[in-house]
């Protein structure tokens, strides 16, 4: 994703052209994009070979879970909609696992049908009910327990998940009486111990920190697990100016801690896979005028791209098209939502622009397109996969009338 002469380009193709071609606003992925992350983030755990399950609700379109599984990767899923997704790509039962605190009777019940690598369990209660269908069925099922590790992944408060007063996972002493129950149980096998500190994380001194506590946890337990997830979260650069995430120590800090055990690592990430991988293409409809700031209004508003609206949270804005005017006015970048905190972002420089420009907003591959809505009763927009030079559409727009 780059200009070339002066065009913003997904691959090889302008967005210029994409925009005459497809009505605005629409997701564009880079399909080599998303393979050289997959390479990359296999290339640096290479040592460790872990089983990747991608985290499918960062994004869960079907011709990109299937592109995810032709490089070789699982699923990491936290419904049962989603578990029949990846299924529906191509994406074996042994390649997936079940996260989340409020996983129902049926979806479990699925689940267990279905033969999958490993229910992370996150409370007693879901134990229980996994152990009761297990008997039920005169089963023996794929069990992990997700540790709570009480480690702040120094990220968005809204996007962690491994502290004390989350209501993810459970604490040490409550996994300690989990698995003691779990290890005598005869429908139960006790494979993993699994964590999932947060998202957005930049920094691996809370991974450093949480690999510690499962350590000192697994020695406590003396059970020997065959699996250690340690989830997703590892960010990616939303601007410029941010740090890159350092995979070489956390490398070194995940081989250290494999001494001595015999066990293999999943990981689940979902940003750092698909974040950067696509792009929300859309459309001035009005440039407003106000005392000390203009407002650029877009035709993508909260609904397609929840995230700034729900978490406060920054992307890139670029033009389409590049010219050398600056403006010196203060630009806002908002949806056309009736809610105020649809606004996308706030520019103090930027070149100028007109109605009908096509302006791209970067780095929404991940927890765009699947956290998107209906709100104010607005279709859902189109998914486009850029691939091989190819233009696939890998979504329609969403008809009007079959809304209402
Ligand atoms: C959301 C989630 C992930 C993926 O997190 P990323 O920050 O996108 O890598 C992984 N595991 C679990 C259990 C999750 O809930």
């Amino acid at each position: 994703m780059q200009y070339k002469n002066k065009n913003f380009h997904v691959e090889n193709i302008s967005t210029e052209k994409l925009a005459r071609k497809f009505n605005t606003p629409f997701y564009c992925y880079s399909y080599s994009r998303i393979k050289n992350n997959i390479l990359n983030f296999k290339n640096h755990f290479n040592k460790i070979n872990p089983l990747v399950c991608f985290s499918v609700k960062s994004n869960s379109n079907l011709a990109i879970l299937k592109e995810i599984r032709n490089l070789n990767c699982g699923a990491d899923v936290v419904s049962k909609g989603e578990m029949m997704k990846a299924s529906k790509a191509g994406i074996i039962a042994k390649k997936i696992v079940f996260s989340g605190v409020g996983k129902t009777y049926s979806e479990l019940k699925y689940a267990i049908n279905k033969n999958i690598l490993l229910i992370n369990v996150e409370s007693l209660s879901e134990l229980l009910a996994i152990e009761k269908i297990a008997k039920q069925k005169k089963k023996k099922v794929d069990i992990g327990i997700r540790l709570n590790p009480n480690t702040d992944a120094k990220t968005l408060k809204q996007i962690s998940t491994g502290r004390v007063g989350d209501k993810f996972g459970v604490g040490e002493k409550e996994f300690i009486k989990l698995v003691k129950y779990a290890k005598i149980s005869k429908f139960l096998r006790l494979k993993c111990l699994s964590v999932h500190i947060g998202s957005q994380i930049l920094s691996h001194k809370p991974y450093e920190k949480m690999l510690k506590v499962i350590d000192r946890l697994i020695k406590k337990t003396h059970h020997e697990f065959e699996f250690v997830d340690l989830g997703g979260g590892i960010g990616i650069s939303y601007d410029k100016n941010s740090k890159k995430f350092d995979f070489k120590t956390y490398n070194y800090l995940i081989s250290k801690f494999l001494k001595k055990k015999n066990c293999k690592i999943i990981f689940e990430p979902g940003r750092s896979i698909i974040g950067n991988a696509g792009v929300l293409i859309s459309k001035i409809i009005y440039i407003k005028k106000n005392k000390n700031k203009n407002f650029v209004i877009l035709n993508a508003g909260m609904n397609d791209l929840m995230r700034p609206a729900l978490y406060g949270t920054k992307h890139q804005i670029v033009p389409s098209k590049k010219n050398k005017k600056i403006l010196n006015k203060t630009l806002e970048f908002v949806g056309p939502i009736c809610e105020s905190t649809d606004k996308f972002l706030t520019i103090k420089k930027f070149q100028s622009i007109k109605e009908g420009d096509i302006i791209i907003i970067c780095d929404v591959g991940a927890y765009g397109m699947s956290l998107s809505s209906n709100y104010n009763l607005r279709p859902l927009p189109a998914e486009i996969l850029i691939k091989n030079s190819k233009i696939k559409i890998i979504k329609n727009t969403q008809k009007l009338d079959d809304l209402i």
